[in-house]
């Protein structure tokens, strides 16, 4: 491969979960314009069809997998279909993920136990399920992960404990698998702009004083876009990311960097 390949994922099979809505369906617009094969997974049917229009328009009919990830049958039946569509996978994105508030005083077991299933079993699911696929073709993961997996932020204890360990899984799993050149990696997204906060729990007002917030909070002063975040992960998932295994990027505008003073 020369240094200036342009970046393509020509041919590639991948499958992304959560497309149906921010940085998935992002994601999978952008993946669909590199030229990839796509399996697409939500649980909001009407949205991921939306996803798989939009990525039509760039040439690419995805196979849509209506499905909830904390659902092991779902699973199954994700990679299976997937599979079985385009005969192989190169590329798995563990996107699918929820935020909820709350600190050790407030956050029940259920809501822990919750957060737990949705943001991190599942990404160890999916992935047992996806690796022997991913040894075939020596593919490749990216987890989505947070800024919160890298910094402690109080009031979000369990999203921050469930991306430590998604940070944690992709260290793992990437020293687990290099030797069958299997890469795994994940980006930590800093704010993004998506539905994200609201779905777990900001009203309209208090999101627009948090996204201004946003502009002291990271260094570049202001919150992201889903499709910055989609860069990233079609970088890490293409093979322009040929030597990198087992990091996890920071795609936050800085804010990993920032301290208190
Ligand atoms: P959105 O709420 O816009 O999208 C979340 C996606 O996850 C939806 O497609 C949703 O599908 C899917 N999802 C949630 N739970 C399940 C489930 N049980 N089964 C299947 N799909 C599920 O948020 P984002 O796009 O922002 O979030 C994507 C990822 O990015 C998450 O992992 C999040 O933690 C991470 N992230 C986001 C940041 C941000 O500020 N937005 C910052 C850092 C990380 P459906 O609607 O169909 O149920």
């Amino acid at each position: 491969m020369s240094a200036t390949t342009p970046l393509s994922l020509l041919g590639k099979v991948a499958l992304i979960t959560g497309a149906s809505s921010g940085i998935g369906a992002a994601t999978s617009v952008l993946f669909a314009k590199l030229g990839a094969k796509l399996v697409l997974n939500g649980r909001q049917v009407e949205n991921l069809e939306k996803t798989g229009k939009d990525c039509e328009k760039h040439g690419s009919k995805p196979l849509i997998v209506p499905g909830d990830v904390t659902n092991e049958a779902d699973n199954v039946a994700l990679i299976q279909k997937a599979v079985e569509h385009f005969g192989q996978l190169d590329i798995l994105v563990n996107n699918a993920g929820i935020l909820s508030l709350g600190t050790i005083e407030t956050t029940s077991l259920k809501d822990f136990d919750h957060m737990m299933n949705t943001n991190v079993r599942s990404v160890f699911h999916l992935t047992s399920l996806a690796v022997p696929h991913l040894t075939k073709t020596q593919g490749n993961i990216v987890n989505v992960s947070s800024v919160n997996g890298l910094r402690s932020f109080p009031g979000v204890l369990a999203y921050c404990v469930s991306k430590s360990a998604v940070d944690q899984m992709t260290h793992c799993v990437a020293l687990e698998m290099a030797p069958k050149k299997v890469r795994v990696n994940c980006v930590n997204p800093g704010v993004i702009v998506t539905e994200l906060q609201k779905r777990g729990g900001l009203n309209e007002e208090a999101y627009a004083a948090f996204l201004e917030k946003s502009k002291t909070t990271h260094a570049l002063g202001r919150a992201g876009e889903a499709d910055e975040v989609a860069n990233a992960i079609a970088f890490l998932a293409s093979d322009s990311a040929s030597f990198i295994t087992g990091v996890t990027l920071p795609v936050d505008g800085g804010r990993h960097a920032m301290c208190p003073r």
